[in-house]
């Protein structure tokens, strides 16, 4: 599964920053990512529960954010967006073209935040 692995590197990022600063376990990680990632919260989060069970980091809380889909049109310039992926089959609400609209948001995964203790 696709959350498993995101989950571990999260972990890993997590402890190596806990080493660094010579910190014994992780309280929060947020996580942003964008609507075209293929990240479903509910797995990540279900994951990031699991994993760290029984680990010194049990009870840490991970905050997603969704980054909404910035879309422009290569025709007109216009820069539109929405929610998810269905943005992607809307027509340029400047000049109506259907196809090649550049996707200027929307596929990041990015380990935005952490707090460790
Ligand atoms: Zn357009």
């Amino acid at each position: 599964m696709h959350e498993i692995s995101l989950v571990q590197s999260l972990l890993c990022m997590a402890e190596e920053e806990i080493f660094r600063r010579n910190c014994a376990r992780l309280l929060m990680a947020r996580v942003e990512y964008g609507a075209l990632s293929g990240v479903v919260p509910k797995a990540l989060q279900f994951c990031f529960d699991a994993m760290i069970q029984g680990t010194p980091h049990e009870g840490a809380r991970l905050e997603l954010a969704c980054l909404p889909l910035r879309l422009r049109c290569p025709f007109c310039g216009r820069v539109f967006g929405g929610q998810d992926q269905d943005a992607l089959h809307l027509p340029c609400p400047g000049c109506g073209e259907l196809f090649g609209h550049i996707v200027e948001q929307g596929k990041e995964l990015i380990l935005s935040r952490l707090e460790i203790l």
